[in-house]
C-alpha cells in the first residue's frame, strides 16, 4: 500500500505552497498566484519574440544593404563577421538540389559555406501598378 508521500501532494506552480483539497487539475493556490504566473509566463514570451525578431530584422538589414552594393554571394565567415546570426531565418527548405532560405522578402541559396543567389524576392502586391502609374 502505498502512502501520501510530501512529493504527491500538489503544490502551487507560483508560490509552491500545498494545494488546498479540490479539483486535481488545480495549479494554483489563489487568484492571485494564476494571475501572477500567467503574466511573467507573457513577460518571458514577449522577451524571447522581440528578442527573435530582433535579430530577424537584423540578419535582413545585412542581406538588404549586401544586395544594395551588389553582391549576390559572400563566404559565410564573412557573412558572421558582418554580425549576421546563422540559423535565424523566417523559412527554409530544399527546391530541387538547392536549399533555399528567405529572411522576410530576401531569398538565397544555403550552400556549405557561402550563400549565393542573394535577391530581393518579388512579391504579388509588387506587381501591381502603384496608383500615380494607374492614374496616367
Ligand atoms: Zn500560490
Amino acid at each position: 500500500m502505498k502512502y501520501k508521500s510530501e512529493e504527491t501532494i500538489p503544490h502551487c506552480l507560483e508560490c509552491g505552497d500545498p494545494l488546498p483539497y479540490g479539483r486535481k487539475d488545480r495549479k494554483f493556490c489563489c487568484p492571485s498566484c494564476r494571475n501572477r504566473h500567467h503574466n511573467r509566463e507573457a513577460r518571458q514570451w514577449r522577451f524571447r519574440y522581440s528578442t527573435i525578431i530582433g535579430i530577424l530584422e537584423k540578419n535582413h538589414d545585412i542581406l538588404n544593404s549586401l544586395i544594395r552594393i551588389g553582391i549576390r554571394s559572400i563566404p559565410k565567415t564573412e557573412l558572421v563577421q558582418l554580425g549576421y546570426r546563422m540559423g535565424f531565418v523566417t523559412s527554409s527548405g530544399r527546391e530541387g538540389r538547392r536549399t533555399v532560405c528567405r529572411c522576410f522578402d530576401i531569398v538565397f541559396t544555403d550552400m556549405e559555406t557561402r550563400i549565393t543567389g542573394l535577391t530581393q524576392e518579388t512579391l504579388p502586391w509588387d506587381r501591381e501598378d502603384p496608383p500615380s502609374a494607374r492614374s496616367l
